[in-house]
C-alpha cells in the first residue's frame, strides 16, 4: 500500500502535501543552521510551477512562469516567505524527514555574515541557478523510475515544456550580460534523447552564443547511453561551458546494470564516458562530473566495482550513493523489498558491510557525497 501524503494548511500557500512524516521528528535545530537553496536556486516544472527546492523536500510553489515573469516570482511574496522560514530558523515549509541536507547534517553553520551574504545574493532580479524539470521521456525503462517506457512526450506536452523554458530564458537573457548564471537540465528523463531539448540546444541563442553571456554555465543530467562521441562533438558549444555532468550510472558491473538500467548498453555507456573524460573533462578544469548510484537490492553489491572503475579515470568523479526512494512506481511492499538501506531489510547487514568497507569509505571521504 502507498502512504497517503500528510496535508498541512498554510495561510499563504494553501494545502501543502508532504510525503512521509512532517517536521519535528529529528534532532535538527534550525536556529543553528542555514540552507542557501532558496536564496540562489529555482526549479521550473513543465506546468510552469516554480519551486526554490526539490518539491519532495519542500512542496511550496512560489509562482508560475505562465502567469508571472521569473523576476516577479523571485522577488514575490511567496519567495520571500520561504526565505523567511530559513532566516527565522523555523524551516516550517521543509520536510525534515526527506530533506537530505537536514537528515545528513549538511547545512552550513548560521552566522550573521553568512546571512547578510545570502540575503544580498537573493536581491538579484533572477536566481543564480535555474533547474528545468520538464521532460521525463527516456530511452530506458528503469524499474525504480517508471512502469513503462516513455520514448517522447506528446506534442502538446513537449510544446508546454518548451514554452516554460523559453519564458524563463527570455526573462533572464533578454540582453547580453556577464552575470554568473547556471542552467541545469533535467534529471526526470534522458536529456540526449529528448526532442524538446534537441530543439532548444540547436536553435536557441542561449545555447549557441557564448559571446553574449560569457559567464553562463550548464549542468546536464544524463544516463550516458546516448552521449556518443558524435553527439559530444555536435554539442561542443554546450560541452565547452559545462559546469557539471551528472551521470546516472547506477551499477558497477554489467549484470547489475542490466537489472537496474533496463534497455541500457553497458559497453556503450563506458565508451561514451571515456570519450567525454579524455576529450572534454581533462582539458576543462572548470567542469566536474558526478556519478549517481541509487543503492537498492539489485545493485548494492556492485558498488566496489564501480569505485574500481572510477579509480581508472584521471579526473575522478564524485559518487553520490543514496538509498532508493519510492517514486510511486512500487507498492510499499515492493519498495521495502528493494530498499536495502533500511535497517529492517534482510540484507541490511551485508549492505552496511559494503558501505563501511575501506574501499568505499576511502572513496567517500575523498570524492563521495
Ligand atoms: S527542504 Fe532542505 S534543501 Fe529544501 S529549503 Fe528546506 S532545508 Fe533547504
Amino acid at each position: 500500500m502507498k502512504q497517503d501524503p500528510v496535508i498541512i494548511q498554510d495561510p499563504l500557500f494553501g494545502a501543502l502535501a508532504y510525503h512521509k512524516r512532517f517536521v519535528n521528528n529529528t534532532d535538527f535545530d534550525g536556529s543553528k543552521h542555514l540552507c542557501n537553496l532558496p536564496f540562489r536556486y529555482a526549479e521550473v516544472r513543465r506546468n510552469g510551477d516554480v519551486h526554490m527546492c526539490c518539491p519532495n523536500w519542500s512542496p511550496v510553489v512560489v509562482g508560475n512562469v505562465f502567469e508571472s515573469s521569473m523576476t516577479q516570482i523571485w522577488q514575490g511574496e511567496r519567495a520571500l516567505a520561504q526565505r523567511s522560514s530559513i532566516l527565522d530558523g523555523s524551516y516550517r515549509y521543509c520536510n525534515w524527514d526527506t530533506c537530505s541536507l537536514i537528515r545528513n547534517n549538511r547545512l552550513e553553520q548560521r552566522t550573521e555574515t553568512r546571512i547578510a551574504q545570502l540575503v544580498k545574493r537573493a536581491e538579484s532580479s533572477t536566481p543564480e541557478t535555474v533547474h528545468f524539470v520538464v521532460d521525463e521521456s527516456c530511452n530506458l525503462a528503469c524499474p525504480s523510475c517508471r512502469v513503462q517506457r516513455l520514448a517522447q512526450l506528446a506534442t502538446a506536452e513537449r510544446d508546454r515544456g518548451y514554452q516554460a523554458i523559453t519564458r524563463v530564458l527570455d526573462c533572464m537573457f533578454a540582453e547580453p550580460h556577464a552575470q554568473h548564471k547556471t542552467l541545469s537540465m533535467d534529471g526526470s528523463g534522458e536529456i540526449f534523447s529528448s526532442e524538446l531539448y534537441r530543439r532548444l540546444f540547436e536553435t536557441h541563442d542561449v545555447f549557441n552564443r557564448s559571446d553574449l553571456w560569457p559567464n553562463l554555465r550548464f549542468r546536464l543530467t544524463t544516463n550516458g547511453t546516448m552521449m556518443t562521441p558524435k553527439l559530444q562533438r555536435r554539442y561542443v558549444h554546450i560541452m565547452d561551458r559545462l559546469e557539471q555532468l551528472e551521470v546516472s550510472v547506477d551499477a558497477g558491473d554489467p549484470e547489475s546494470y542490466a537489472k537496474v538500467r533496463v534497455g541500457g548498453r553497458w559497453d556503450l555507456l563506458w565508451e561514451n564516458l571515456r570519450c567525454f573524460h579524455d576529450n572534454i573533462l581533462v582539458r576543462q578544469p572548470h567542469t566536474t562530473w558526478r556519478w549517481n548510484i541509487i543503492m537498492q537490492k539489485n545493485n548494492y553489491k556492485s558498488l566496489p566495482d564501480l569505485i574500481n572503475i572510477a579509480n581508472t579515470f584521471e579526473r575522478k568523479p564524485m559518487i553520490n550513493m543514496t538509498g532508493v526512494l519510492n517514486w510511486g512506481t512500487w507498492t510499499e511492499e515492493q519498495y521495502l523489498d528493494h530498499a536495502v538501506h533500511l535497517p529492517q531489510h534482510p540484507k541490511y547487514k551485508k549492505y552496511t558491510k559494503i558501505m563501511n568497507s575501506p574501499l568505499v569509505q576511502e572513496y567517500r571521504n575523498s570524492y563521495g557525497i
